[in-house]
């Protein structure tokens, strides 16, 4: 039999050996991050339970004032592992933020349709502002800047490397340009299959294809928009204005990962270059899936890019994607908000997704950090509000885009700043287990982070190859 001393000591040392592990991995990890506030705490958590080595072997009494810290720490553990109730109008999706009548969003009033749609002079530009004067004087100023994205990546002097990424990325979308709404062969007959199988090889051919992540909702009408408002070069028709009434069912919705290495230079140019390949990535993955639909005999349309008869975000929610957050974007579990949006919708009957609760809206309460991180204050610091009978945070788009206009990029401060962005991986996937489940977990944790991490975004260095800096 070891005696109580003994057996204290060899307790004590475990327990040490281990948090000087978890300190050495979260001190790599947050080095890996570039993480500067949090290295400093993974090497103090390091000197910290090293020293304990010392004072164990030499103070024999430390180990039982150690002995009280591993007391405290495991109380603490047991407590964070305690599940709560689930957020009941987070699981109800976005009927979940529904408190009155909503009226269908009009895609002509979107800041990016009127910039392409409205050319100043002509018939359309006179009719939408005499109906919508308190747009006009904002919209012809970034119209005189140069619209939506201003100069591209002016921020960094527009370097010609760059700035061509960035256009080469985005040419991946005119490569799909034609065939946004494929035609239903005619004669040949609709084949007919069992929802759940359907869902089942659609989903993962979705990944096959190049889908981070997948999930399928059945379309609430308030989702859809009311009318046309982009106004495409490459499309055939003139769609302005044009009443949005197709009878589609169900959507699959697609995300793509934004790489976190890429938008740690956040708000620079990289960001666009990565956003660009992602709305590619979509359209590619959309308009493939979407031709599959036609000619299996349903109507379908692959929504990506500008390419939009419905809103991403509340789809997204719908199909189990992730959760509506502060900053306006889905956090999703494995990527949190470095994500982009597309769906194809179609008429197929297919097996919808149940929406998530992630512990995002508790955190976002006590987060803020993308609202204090934003350069254009355009994230709200105070709570949610109801507008158009849904309540949420309200993001000002037009300071936003005003800010894109600025630094010819589309930002991404708030995207990456977010601690649900973090890469999924290691001490960060524990964290977001913990929320998933403990109540405790979601009102302490967000204060804890902003003590480890700091509340402010520095920009990082980003990969080599996509270097903006002048050499
Ligand atoms: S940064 Fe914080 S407040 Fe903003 S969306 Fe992320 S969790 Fe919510
Ligand atoms: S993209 Fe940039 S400017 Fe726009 S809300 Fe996010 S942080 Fe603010």
């Amino acid at each position: 039999m070891m005696e109580l001393g003994t057996t204290v000591m060899v307790i004590t040392f475990i327990f040490n050996l281990a948090m000087i592990g978890v300190a050495g991995l979260f001190f790599h990890e947050s080095w890996r991050e570039q993480e500067t506030r949090a290295v400093k705490f993974g090497l103090a958590g390091l000197a910290i339970h090293i020293c304990f080595v010392f004072l164990l072997i030499t103070v024999p009494i430390f180990q039982y004032i150690l002995l009280i810290y591993l007391t405290v720490l495991v109380f603490f553990g047991l407590i964070l592992l305690v599940p709560g109730r689930k957020n009941a109008s987070a699981l109800k999706g976005t009927s979940g933020c529904v408190v009155g009548d909503v009226e269908k969003f009009d895609e002509r009033d979107v800041v990016f349709a009127r910039n392409e749609s409205l050319e100043p002079g002509s018939e359309r530009y006179k009719q939408y502002y005499e109906t919508h004067p308190d747009l006009k004087e904002r919209d012809d100023l970034r119209r005189a800047k140069g619209g939506n994205l201003g100069r591209i990546c002016s921020v960094d002097g527009s370097p010609p490397i760059i700035v061509n990424m960035v256009k080469g990325s985005f040419s991946g979308i005119k490569t799909m340009e034609s065939n946004p709404h494929p035609q239903v062969p005619q004669g040949d007959e609709q084949i007919q299959i069992d929802p759940q199988e359907a869902t089942e090889r659609i989903k993962k051919w979705a990944l096959q294809l190049g889908a981070d992540l997948v999930g399928i909702a059945k379309i609430d009408q308030r989702w859809m928009y009311s009318h046309k408002g982009h106004l495409r070069e490459y499309q055939d028709i003139n769609t302005w204005g044009q009443e949005i009434n197709r009878n589609f069912t169900y959507a699959v919705v697609i995300a793509t990962e934004m790489d976190h290495e890429v938008m740690y230079a956040a708000p620079h140019s990289p960001v666009l270059v990565e956003t660009m390949r992602n709305y590619s990535m979509g359209a590619f993955i959309t308009s493939t899936i979407a031709n599959w639909f036609a000619q299996s005999g349903y109507e379908a349309a692959a929504d990506y890019a500008s390419h939009y008869e419905s809103l991403m975000v509340p789809l997204a929610i719908d199909a189990g994607i992730g959760q509506f957050s502060r900053m306006g974007y889905v956090i999703s579990e494995k990527f949190g908000a470095r994500l982009r949006l597309a769906a194809v919708l179609t008429d197929m009957p297919l097996v919808a997704d149940k929406p998530v609760d992630l512990g995002v809206d508790e955190f976002c309460q006590a987060c803020k950090k993308c609202a204090e991180s934003c350069p254009s204050r355009s994230i709200p610091m105070e709570g949610k509000i109801v507008k158009n009978g849904l309540l949420r945070w309200i993001l000002d788009d037009d300071s936003c885009y005003a800010y894109w206009g600025r630094v010819g990029t589309d930002c991404g401060v708030c995207m990456i700043i977010c601690p649900f962005s973090r890469p999924n991986r290691s001490i960060h996937r524990l964290i977001k287990w913990l929320l998933k489940r403990s109540p405790v977990a979601r009102k302490l944790l967000p204060h804890l982070d902003n003590v480890v991490y700091g509340r402010k975004w520095k920009t990082r260095r980003s990969p080599a190859w996509v270097n903006y800096k002048p050499q």
